[in-house]
């Protein structure tokens, strides 16, 4: 199982860069119930404190480009890929060189990011499954998940309320292509830690009930 964790950083100059509050923990959790199923995981971590799980491969990556420099490099050996990585999706055009100088009004360029993800269930094989993640405010939730659900050609995503960004804790609901929602806190939805959630997961893709 290939599992992706944590923000990306997008430099500015050497000094600075652009990121998001992303804390890694809930893919780290996903990679830790995943080793503990049986499954052989690669962990693609993102420049998150938290620290990865024993047992697993750890490569880290800190920008965009070079999480997709990994996905090319992991994608095609996985059977499963979970992309929890918050992927930034704008970069500053190009990043200086040194570091600015303080002074004035500054203006960045930001240009789209590719979207890894979907590039990946482009070209995945036969039996091959490709999650993802959409974080959004509540409200927005339920269309933009099954937006992206669509948009990125993705096997399932788990619609994941914004407040668990950076959280212990996530209160989330899984949409299939199909139109299927399934709720792992039960009817109605809940919070739960992103372990339990984690455990849960796993045990989902691994039970025959997932997708595929
Ligand atoms: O488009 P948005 O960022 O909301 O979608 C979230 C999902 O897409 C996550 O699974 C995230 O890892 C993935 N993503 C990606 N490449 C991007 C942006 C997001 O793979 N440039």
């Amino acid at each position: 199982m290939l599992i992706t964790a944590g923000p990306t950083y997008e430099a500015i100059d050497s000094v600075r860069y652009i990121a998001n509050r992303s804390s890694g923990r809930m893919g780290i959790e996903l990679a830790a119930a995943a080793r503990d199923a049986g499954w052989d995981v690669t962990l693609l971590l993102g420049p998150a404190t938290l620290s990865p799980p024993e047992g697993c491969r750890v490569l880290r990556f800190e920008s965009t480009a070079d999480l997709d420099r990994l996905l090319s490099e992991n994608f095609e050996s996985c059977d499963t890929l979970v992309m929890a990585a918050a992927v930034a999706d704008y970069r500053p055009a190009a990043a200086s060189a040194g570091k600015l100088p303080r002074g004035g009004k500054l203006v960045l360029e930001l240009v789209a990011t590719p979207d890894l993800v979907a590039a990946c269930a482009r070209r995945r094989r036969p039996g091959q499954r490709v999650i993802g993640f959409a974080l959004e405010s509540p409200e927005l939730l339920a269309s933009r998940a099954a937006e992206k659900l669509a948009r990125k050609g993705l096997d399932a995503i788990v619609a994941n309320p914004l407040e668990s960004m950076g959280a212990g804790t996530i209160a989330p609901w899984i949409l299939l292509p199909d139109g299927r929602r399934i709720e792992p806190a039960g009817p109605g939805g809940g919070a739960m830690s992103k372990s339990g959630f984690a455990a849960w997961l796993i045990g989902w893709l691994g039970g025959g009930r997932g997708p595929g």
